[in-house]
C-alpha cells in the first residue's frame, strides 16, 4: 500500500520535471536547431539558446542538446563538468521516441534530475535535448518516510550499463547511496532485481545491506525505468503485529470474562427457572404432581412459573377424578364379568402383545399373570378342538370378518372341562398384516349342558313316545281289519297297555317339564310319616301279591315324629320306590318297608330281594330315560323318569336320597327328611 502510493508521488514529481521541459522545449527553438546541427554554425547557436532557457526558467540548473549519436554538442555546463551521461538503455528508449529521466551528480555536489527529450524530424531521431534540474523535490518526496517507523526506507534504482544495480537516492543509513551503492544482480530473486524485472513483490525475510533482517515490497516505474523499494526492519514491523496480539489477547482475555460473568448471570436469572419449569412439567407429564415449581420473581418468568403450579393444581384434581373413575369403571366391568362369566382380550400378534381380563384367568383356571400369551390359551384349548379353533382365530385375522366359535377348554387348576363361547373382531383400521384383536370369552358351560340335555330328551322322548303308539295303533288297526274273534280280547288287553303306558309316559313327561321350568308348587304340611306309609303299602298290595312278593312295613318311629313335606308328593315318591322294588324282584321275593329315625332325620326305606343295579350304572339311574336294560327290566316296562321325578322332589322338600344295590342280591332305597315334632 505504502510502495503504491509512493509510487504515484514519483510519478506526479516526475511529471512536473516533464511539464517544466515541455514548456521550456515549447518556448524555444531548440528543435529546429537540432535538424541544423551539420553545418558548423549551429554549435555556438545552441549553446546560446541553452544558456537563453537556463537563464528563463530560473528551476533549470542547466541544458545539454545530444546528437543522433546521443554525444553532447552543446552545454551550459562548463566542458569538464558535463554530467549528464545517457546511459545504453537510455539512448534505446530515446530512440523509440519516449522521453527519459535520471539522476546525476552537480558540480556543487548535490543531486540533479536531468530529464532528456528526443528531438525527431520527419520521424527520424535527430538528437536530444536534456534538461537538468535539483533533485529536491524527488528526494523530498522519496525520504517522506511516514508510516515507516524508525527503520523504514524507500529508495529508487536503475539498471546502469554494466548491468548492476545502481542507487539513485540516499538512503537512511547511508547519504552517500546515491549513484555509488551498487548490486551486483547475482541472485535474480533480490527485491532490487524483481523492482527492475518489472514484478510486484513482497518480501518477509531478507537480509539487506547492513545485514539487518528487513520486510520488503517492490515496484517498478515502467516510464522511468526506475525500481522502487520499500523497506522496513522485520522487528519493527512485526513489533506492530506483535503489539496487535498483545491487544488481541488482552481483549480476549476480558470478553472471556465479561461473557462468563454474563451468561452466569442469565442462566441464575431466565436458564435455570426455565429448567426448572421444564422439569416440573416433565413429572406431570408423567403424573406426577406431587411438587410444585419455586416462584423466585414476579417477573414473566415468575409469572409463567405461577400458571404452571396452577395448571398442575388443575391437572391434578383432574387426573384424580379420572383416575377414580377409570377405577369404578373397571371395577364394575370386572365385576359384570365376573357375574356374566364373560372374559375379555386384547391380541397384538404382531407385537406379540396379549391382555386378559381377570374373569379370562379365573375361567381358565390361571394365576393372573402380566403378559398372558396367545400359546397360553392355546393350549387350555381341549386338543380335539384345537384345529377348529386356530382355522377360525387365523380368518378373523385375515379375513376381518368378526369371529364367533364354541370350544371347550381344559381348565388349569382342577382340569376340568369348560365350553366356552368366544367372540373377536380385529379392530377397526387394522389390516391383516398387522391385525390387532378385541374379544369376549364366555364360559357357557350349563347353559350348553342343559340345551344338550333338552335337545336329548326330545329326541328320547319323542322316541319313547312313538313305542307305545306304535304298539297301540297296530293292535287297533288289526282288530279293525277283522281280527279272529277269538283273539279279540288279548288284542284289547295288549292296546289297552298300550294307551296305559302312554298314559304314564305322558304322565311322567310333564311332570320332568313341570319340575325343569320350575312350574311344580309344593304344599307344605306337617305329617305323620308311619300314617303316610301305612296308606301307600296298603293301596299297592294288590300289585305286590299279583306277584307274590311279600311285602312288610316296620315302623319304629315316636308317636310325635313329624316332617314338613307335600304329603301328596311324598306319596308318588314312595309309590314309585315301592313299584320299582315289586317291578324288579323277580316272582316270590320280598319287599321291606322301614321308617325309623335316624339322628335329626326321620328315615324311609325300602330293601328288596330283587336283580339290583350294575355298580357302573348307580350313578346314572337318576338320568332322565336312563333303564338297565335286563330281560325282567324289558318285561316291566317303564319310562326311566321315575328316579329322576323322585330325586329332584325330594330334594326340593329338603330330604336326601341314597341308593345302594347289589346285582342279583337286592336294591336298598333309603330317604331322609329332617325330623320335627307334633
Ligand atoms: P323305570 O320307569 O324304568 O322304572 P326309573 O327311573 O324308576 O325308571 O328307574 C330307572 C332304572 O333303575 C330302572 O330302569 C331300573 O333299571 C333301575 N332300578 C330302579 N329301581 C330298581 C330296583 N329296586 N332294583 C333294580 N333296578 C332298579
Amino acid at each position: 500500500m505504502l510502495a503504491a502510493e509512493k509510487e504515484g508521488r514519483i510519478r506526479s514529481v516526475a511529471a512536473l520535471y516533464y511539464e517544466q521541459s515541455d514548456t521550456a522545449l515549447a518556448a524555444s527553438t531548440l528543435t529546429q536547431t537540432v535538424q541544423s546541427v551539420g553545418t558548423g554554425s549551429a554549435v555556438s547557436a545552441l549553446k546560446a539558446e541553452a544558456l537563453d532557457i537556463q537563464e528563463r526558467f530560473s528551476d533549470i540548473k542547466g541544458v545539454t542538446v545530444l546528437g543522433a549519436d546521443s554525444q553532447p554538442i552543446a552545454s551550459t555546463f562548463v566542458e569538464d563538468q558535463v554530467v549528464s551521461p545517457v546511459s545504453a538503455r537510455e539512448i534505446e528508449r530515446l530512440k523509440s521516441g519516449s522521453p527519459t529521466m535520471s539522476i546525476i551528480k552537480l558540480p556543487n555536489g548535490s543531486l540533479g534530475v536531468v530529464a532528456s527529450r528526443p528531438v525527431s524530424v520527419d520521424n527520424t531521431f535527430v538528437g536530444t535535448v536534456q534538461f537538468v534540474y535539483s533533485a529536491d523535490a524527488l528526494l523530498a518526496a522519496m525520504n517522506n518516510v511516514e508510516g515507516l517507523g524508525q527503520s523504514g526506507e524507500y529508495y529508487l534504482l536503475h539498471r546502469a550499463d554494466d548491468g548492476t544495480m545502481v542507487v539513485l537516492t540516499p538512503l537512511r543509513n547511508d547519504p552517500s547511496a546515491p549513484l555509488t551503492q551498487r548490486f551486483t544482480v547475482s541472485d535474480p530473486r533480490r527485491p532490487s532485481t524483481q523492482a527492475l524485472e518489472n514484478r510486484q513483490a513482497t518480501f518477509t525475510n531478507l537480509i539487506d545491506y547492513r545485514n539487518q533482517p528487513v520486510l520488503v515490497a517492490t515496484r517498478y516505474l515502467d516510464d522511468l525505468d526506475w525500481g522502487l523499494v520499500v523497506k522496513q526492519d522485520r522487528s519493527e514491523a512485526l513489533q506492530a503485529v506483535r503489539s496487535l496480539r498483545d491487544l488481541i489477547i488482552i481483549f480476549g482475555v476480558i470478553l472471556t470474562i465479561v461473557v462468563f460473568i454474563l451468561s452466569f448471570e442469565l442462566t441464575r436469572l431466565i436458564v435455570r427457572p426455565l429448567n426448572r419449569i421444564t422439569e416440573a412439567t416433565k413429572r406431570y407429564a408423567r403424573g406426577d404432581f406431587a411438587q410444585r415449581v419455586t416462584v423466585e420473581s414476579s417477573d414473566e418468568l415468575g409469572g409463567l412459573a405461577l400458571s404452571v403450579n396452577h395448571m398442575a393444581t388443575e391437572l391434578q384434581s383432574l387426573y384424580t377424578t379420572m383416575e377414580q373413575r377409570i377405577r369404578e369403571n373397571t371395577a364394575t366391568l370386572e365385576a359384570a364379568q365376573e357375574i356374566a362369566h364373560v372374559g375379555s382380550w386384547r391380541w397384538n400378534p404382531t407385537k406379540r402383545f396379549m391382555e386378559w381380563s381377570p374373569e379370562l384367568f379365573r375361567i381358565l383356571g390361571l394365576d393372573l399373570l402380566k403378559r398372558p400369551t396367545y400359546r397360553q390359551y392355546l393350549e387350555r384349548v381341549h386338543p380335539d378342538d384345537r384345529e377348529v379353533f386356530e382355522k377360525m382365530v387365523q380368518r378373523a385375522r385375515t379375513s376381518g370378518k368378526p369371529m364367533s366359535g364354541i370350544h371347550r377348554i381344559i381348565r388349569r387348576d382342577d382340569g376340568s372341562t369348560r365350553v366356552l363361547e368366544i367372540r373377536g373382531e380385529r379392530l377397526a383400521g387394522s389390516s391383516s398384516r398387522n391385525a390387532r384383536l378385541l374379544g369376549t370369552a364366555r364360559d357357557i358351560t350349563e347353559q350348553y349342558e342343559l340345551q344338550q340335555r333338552q335337545r336329548e330328551f326330545v329326541s328320547i322322548a319323542s322316541h319313547e313316545l312313538r313305542t307305545p303308539i306304535t304298539a297301540l295303533m297296530g293292535y287297533l288297526a288289526m282288530m279293525k281289519n277283522g281280527a279272529p274273534a277269538e283273539r279279540l280280547p288279548q288284542f284289547t288287553d295288549r292296546a289297552f297297555d298300550a294307551a296305559l303306558r302312554l298314559s304314564k309316559l305322558i304322565e311322567d313327561l310333564l311332570n320332568v317339564a313341570r319340575l325343569e321350568e320350575g312350574r311344580t308348587t309344593l304344599s307344605y304340611e306337617l305329617i305323620k310319616p308311619s300314617k303316610l306309609v301305612t296308606e301307600v303299602v296298603r293301596d299297592l298290595r294288590p300289585s305286590f301279591a299279583a306277584r307274590k312278593t311279600k311285602l312288610t312295613y316296620k315302623d319304629a318311629l315316636k308317636e310325635s315324629d313329624r316332617i314338613r313335606v307335600d304329603s301328596l308328593k311324598l306319596r308318588q315318591v314312595l309309590s314309585n320306590i315301592l313299584d320299582n322294588a315289586n317291578k324288579y324282584t323277580p316272582n316270590g321275593g320280598k319287599v321291606t318297608v322301614e321308617t325309623f329315625r335316624s339322628g335329626r332325620h326321620v328315615a324311609f326305606r325300602v330293601t328288596d330281594t330283587g336283580i339290583g343295579i350294575h355298580k357302573d350304572n348307580l350313578r346314572r339311574i337318576y338320568d332322565k330315560f336312563f333303564r338297565e336294560y335286563t330281560s325282567l327290566s324289558v318285561k316291566a316296562g317303564g319310562t326311566g323318569l321315575g328316579l329322576f321325578i323322585t330325586k329332584e322332589l325330594i330334594e326340593r322338600m329338603s330330604g336326601q336320597l341314597a341308593i345302594e344295590s347289589e346285582q342279583d342280591v337286592g336294591t336298598t332305597v333309603t330317604i331322609l327328611f329332617p325330623r320335627r315334632q307334633a
